[in-house]
């Protein structure tokens, strides 16, 4: 058995052991009724292996880990025309604040906490119907992923308009300042739907090779972004990916990574490897206990970070 063969399940087993697993969300039934013993990983290297260890085939709801796909896919459409409706500095703020955006004029502090993303969600609807913004975030997807049977569950996205009072507020807020251009619902409608995206720790590593890769699909060789819009992705995924436990994330691990209340975390060593890990409790920031732990320890035993110095070439 290989090195990271070996680390991966050596730390599936210590999370099994695990007493201290967080909360699960419970805003929506579909996440509630998730068992906090879930726990599983997925590791793609550079050179392709993957390596997997407990549920890593089980698909969780990825929920604001799709604000990373979402956010490749507008500044591919409109480029850095982007950043004049969403900035990209670490809030230091809950996923679902609305405090920033008075004193701010509606403009989102990053693409990652929920204002910005359905700031993203907006640009991506321009121009087309909320079902064909939606089918070209699976699409995009389940390219990255080279899996086409990755899914949106309706389920999670119907509790997510049932619940969403907040994020409505966010958006029609937004919208008084200009910075949300179509009606709430149907913008809306997208963020609900690409929340509830349902994916598997090894569908969601795979879907993050491009990251690892400057921006190139390894399956395809053809180029997803420029190496330096991967590059950007990756740092602001390292200083916004945790809400206000981006810093603390970034002491632990040294990865860029992208976390979602359905308890997955996609992590990002560039040129090393693509992580995604899963277990549902929640610290009292939103992200998940046990996945953050994972990560901790997978960096502590393999050394990756991206700060490893490397060879200047
Ligand atoms: N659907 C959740 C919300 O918008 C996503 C939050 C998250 O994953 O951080 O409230």
């Amino acid at each position: 058995m290989s090195d990271i063969a070996a680390i991966v399940a050596e730390i599936a087993a210590e999370m099994r052991e695990a007493t201290e697993r967080g909360q699960v969300a419970d805003y929506i039934p579909p996440l509630a009724c998730i068992s906090p013993d879930r726990f599983g990983m997925a590791v793609v290297t550079a050179q392709g292996e993957v390596f997997t260890a407990g549920d890593a085939e089980e698909p969780f709801s990825i929920q604001s880990i799709s604000k990373v796909f979402s956010l490749t896919l507008a500044l591919g459409a409109v480029g850095d025309a982007l950043w004049r409706r969403v900035g990209r500095e670490p809030s230091g703020s809950a996923f679902n604040s609305i405090v920033q955006l008075e004193s701010e004029h509606g403009i989102p502090r990053n693409p990652f906490i929920n204002a910005g993303a359905i700031v993203v969600a907006d640009v991506l609807l321009s121009g087309h119907e909320p079902r064909e913004a939606i089918g070209s975030i699976l699409h995009f997807v389940r390219a990255l992923a080279g899996d086409e049977s990755v899914i949106i569950d309706e389920r999670v996205a119907n509790a997510e308009r049932e619940t969403g009072f907040r994020n409505f507020a966010l958006a029609n807020y937004m919208r008084a300042f200009g910075n949300i251009r179509h009606p709430v619902e149907r913008t809306l409608g997208v963020y609900f739907h690409q929340c509830a995206l349902a994916m598997s720790c090894r569908q969601l590593a795979m879907a993050g090779r491009f990251l690892m890769h400057d921006g190139r699909n390894p399956a395809t060789g053809l180029s997803v972004v420029s190496p330096r819009r991967a590059r950007r992705i990756n740092a602001l995924m390292m200083l916004c990916g945790h809400y206000d436990n981006s810093g603390e994330f970034a002491f632990r691990t040294g990865l860029a990574g992208k976390s979602g209340v359905g308890g997955g975390i996609l992590a990002v060593a560039p040129g090393i490897a693509s992580i995604a890990v899963w277990s549902p409790g929640l610290n009292d920031k939103g992200n998940s206990q046990l996945g953050a732990l994972a990560l901790e320890r997978l960096t502590q035993r393999t050394g990756w970070s991206v700060f490893q110095p490397r060879p200047v070439a």
